[in-house]
């Protein structure tokens, strides 16, 4: 594809220029090992810049609007969203190798965050509080200033659109680190919100590597709040740059999802979602549910019915659109290829594995979606976050025991549980561990409107729905005395 603007560009107080330091980041094609363009390599420097300007913007225009003219500027940026939908996700595919049909999921995605947080944001509301006589006692929601939001390359356009969206319908302004393997999406997105109104300065884009430009955004004492999507040991460094500045951060970190089946479960309807964990965006997803955890009177059954599956499943470029793509990069390949190398070698059973169609480039990075069953649940396989097409199956008898296991990893972000027992829904909503739990369904940490997060290693603030919008604003507490 021909791409419609210059790519090297960043964008700082509205004024589109070269990094500082003029250099750039080569952007390879995962379908085919090949440069597309370059990006711009943000330095400390253009963050200084980045940072001046969005305070900057804090006190113009942005900061004397309305929350309702606020909310629309949003809405006005959700239709041009939709109206470029084409272009976003073929930016989208072509740079992190993500089949079309899935890149314009996420397009659609993005524009419900900003449809969603236009309309909300003139609906968040302070409280009286009845308080001692002769006073009268209200709370305020008012922005945190400079907020700082550091994307992942696995759903760019989702994180930025839930992020950003929540953080400028508190009337917050922005600067945003995409990832330097995910960009071009976001540069065209900050475009699109220039052209529906969103004034200078605003939102500002320093794409760049995370050692340079994410962790000066970090450390940066102009900024007061940190919202970061990525791994735990990044996490770990955001949360000490944050400490250091005593200000707030959400962080958003994966995990090892499980999806409990019950014997009684109604396996047709599963298996989409079964499936899904594994494959959707080649299992690049941080609540991608990969652990299926089923219950030994079904799981003969469950495992022949995902085998056939699995061997029917196309693994090409990306403009192919089907079913797997690429990983990523050649890093994420390798990393994942490791993951599958260690389990054959430790003696784990492959039950099936998907194949690469004829059409995949040599260079590209492609992974050969596996499913491995019988494996034990403390194994390395069933405790680590791959973060490719690779899923686990584990055997269980018991409820407590299916609740031992779904608790037994350091993560918990997502759990899905599939029985038709009322009973048996209630008490695991209440015994699993995690920030969102679906039953008979699995949203992969899905839904604009539904609060998301983790407990433990998978992080912790909530992010999507109005939930969100508590963290992107400050309480302030006015007591008057009129006697
Ligand atoms: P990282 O945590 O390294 O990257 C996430 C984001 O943080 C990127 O924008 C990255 O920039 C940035 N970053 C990296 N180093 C720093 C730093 N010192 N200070 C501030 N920001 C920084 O994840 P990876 O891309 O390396 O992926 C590794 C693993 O992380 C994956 O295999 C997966 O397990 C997990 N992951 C989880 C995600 C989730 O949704 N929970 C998303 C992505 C990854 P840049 O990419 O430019 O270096």
């Amino acid at each position: 594809m021909t791409i419609s603007f210059d790519t090297t560009q960043i964008l700082i107080g509205g004024r589109w220029r070269a990094a500082g330091n003029g250099e750039t980041i080569d952007v390879i094609n995962p379908s085919t090992g090949e440069e597309v363009c370059k990006i711009g390599r943000g330095s400390a420097q253009d963050i200084d810049d980045a940072v001046a300007a969005a305070e900057a913007a804090l006190n113009g225009e942005w900061g004397k609007m309305s929350a309702t003219e606020r909310g629309r500027v949003l809405s006005n940026i959700s239709v041009k969203i939709k109206e470029n939908e084409d272009e976003l996700a073929a930016l989208e595919s072509l740079d992190v190798g993500k089949p079309l049909k899935q890149a314009r999921t996420d397009a659609t995605a993005m524009a419900r965050y900003l449809e969603f947080y236009g309309g909300s944001a003139d609906k968040v509301m302070g409280h009286t509080i009845p308080y001692a006589d002769g006073y009268t006692v209200y709370t305020l929601r008012e922005p945190h200033g400079v907020t700082a939001h550091i994307v992942p390359w696995n759903y760019p356009m989702q994180i930025a659109g839930r992020c950003i969206g929540g953080a400028l319908a508190m009337g917050n302004t922005c600067v945003l680190k995409p990832s330097e393997d995910a960009c071009l999406s976001l540069l065209l997105f900050a475009r699109i919100a220039e052209e529906a109104g969103l004034p200078k300065g605003v939102l500002n884009v320093v794409p760049g590597y995370g050692a340079e430009a994410g962790a000066a955004l970090t450390a940066h004492t102009g900024v007061q709040h940190i919202s970061f999507t990525g791994s735990v040991g990044v996490g770990k460094m955001v949360q000490k740059a944050a400490g250091e500045n005593i200000v707030p951060v959400t962080l958003e970190l994966g995990g090892k999802s499980p999806q409990i089946v019950f014997d009684d479960a109604d396996i047709e309807a599963a298996l989409p979602f079964l499936m899904g964990g594994g494959i959707h965006n080649a299992g690049q997803t941080c609540s991608a549910g990969t652990r299926i955890v089923a219950q030994r009177g079904i799981y003969e059954k469950l495992i022949a019915a995902m085998t056939e599956r699995y061997e029917a499943l196309e693994v090409g470029p990306a403009s192919d659109d089907l079913d797997v793509g690429p990983l990523v990069s050649e890093k994420q390949k390798n990393t994942v290829n490791d993951y599958i190398k260690y389990g054959v070698d430790d003696g784990l059973t492959v039950a099936a594995e998907g194949y690469l169609t004829a059409n995949c480039p040599e260079k590209g990075s492609y992974v050969k979606p596996t499913l491995f069953r019988d494996v034990p649940y403390q194994h390395k396989l069933a405790q680590e976050e791959i973060f490719g097409p690779v899923q686990v199956v584990i055997p269980f008898d018991t409820e407590d025991e299916a609740i031992k296991i779904a608790n037994g990893t350091e993560y918990g972000l997502v759990t899905g549980v599939w029985t038709k027992d009322g009973g048996r829904q209630m008490r695991m909503a209440k015994a699993v561990k995690a920030g969102q739990i679906f039953i008979n369904n699995f949203g992969a940490g899905g839904g604009v409107e539904l609060p998301f997060g983790g407990i433990g290693k998978s992080g912790f603030g909530r992010e999507k729905g109005f939930e969100a919008l508590y963290g992107f604003s400050v309480l302030k507490t006015v007591a008057t005395n009129h006697g």
